[in-house]
């Protein structure tokens, strides 16, 4: 199995990517600690995969607190014994554009998808650097390499954010035998793009500048995440994964 006796935290999997990649990471061989605030969700999720005899654990984290990042590491070392692979992957988005965004709206969002992933990746460098091994996998979007009007500005700007804070962490930490990745998908089917979509016409524009004419499925995603995580992708740090049905390609 791919990911035999590794062991994944990965934020925001309490529902949508998150969720498809901590059973599909655990399908992999992966124990897997599921962090985020939906807590009935997410202990929903560990339930079901300990009845596959998976290992699972679920725990509070909240990505924009320091502190709620330092009890899950403490959580799940005591739980697994280590942390080997962290995936960023808790989000949030908006509609609207520039002068429909307010502070607050701007804040949030820098907040839980540019600061979180800082924090998140602040905390587990200590132990991967002390263990000389670690592979960070950051959720960006196709929406962080390039200008759209069908995204919220604050959004993209976010997503830009971790694009560039992914090859800043592999060229610092490559020496810590670290690797840092990005992943950049398109339009994904999950609750954050039925939330989205809600604006008028908006997901029929997207979609019209996807090549292969259609949405994405959460696995789709998955398969570059088990890539990237696993020692498959080993010579790979720094790089932008994009799989977004060709939207970036024109
Ligand atoms: P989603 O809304 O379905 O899931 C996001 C998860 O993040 C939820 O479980 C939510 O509770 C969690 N979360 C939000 N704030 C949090 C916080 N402060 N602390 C911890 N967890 C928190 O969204 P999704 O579509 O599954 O998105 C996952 C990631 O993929 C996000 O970073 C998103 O920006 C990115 N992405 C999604 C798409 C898409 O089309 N779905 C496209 C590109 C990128």
């Amino acid at each position: 199995m791919r990911m035999e006796n590794k062991v994944v935290l990965i934020s925001g999997a309490s529902r949508g990517l998150g969720a498809t990649q901590a059973k599909m990471l655990a399908n992999e061989g992966a124990s897997v600690i599921v962090g985020d605030i939906l807590e009935a969700e997410g202990n929903m999720i560990v339930e079901q995969m300990a009845t596959e005899n998976k290992h699972a654990l679920f725990v509070y984290l909240d990505v924009t607190k320091s502190s709620s990042w330092n009890e899950c590491m403490t959580k799940s070392i005591n739980r697994f014994g280590k942390v080997d692979v962290l995936i960023n992957n808790a989000g949030i988005s908006a509609t609207g554009d520039i002068l429909g965004t307010s502070e607050e709206t701007w804040d949030r969002i820098m907040e839980v998808n540019a600061k979180g992933v800082f924090l998140g990746t602040r905390a587990v460098l200590p132990h991967m650097i002390n263990r000389r091994t670690g592979s960070i996998v950051n959720i960006s979007s196709q929406m962080g390499l390039v200008g759209t009007d069908t995204s919220n500005p604050a959004y993209q700007a976010s997503k830009a954010a971790v694009h560039i804070f992914t090859k800043s962490t592999a060229v610092r930490h490559a020496k810590d035998g670290i690797r840092a990745n990005s992943i950049h998908p398109g339009p994904i089917k999950t609750p954050m793009l039925d939330e989205t979509s809600i604006e008028p016409g908006r997901l029929e524009k997207v979609l019209s500048g996807v090549p292969l004419n259609r949405i994405g499925t959460p696995a789709e995603v998955g398969y570059g995440v088990i890539f990237l995580a696993s020692d498959e992708s080993s010579y790979i740090t720094g790089s932008a994964l994009i799989i977004d049905g060709g939207y970036l390609a024109r």
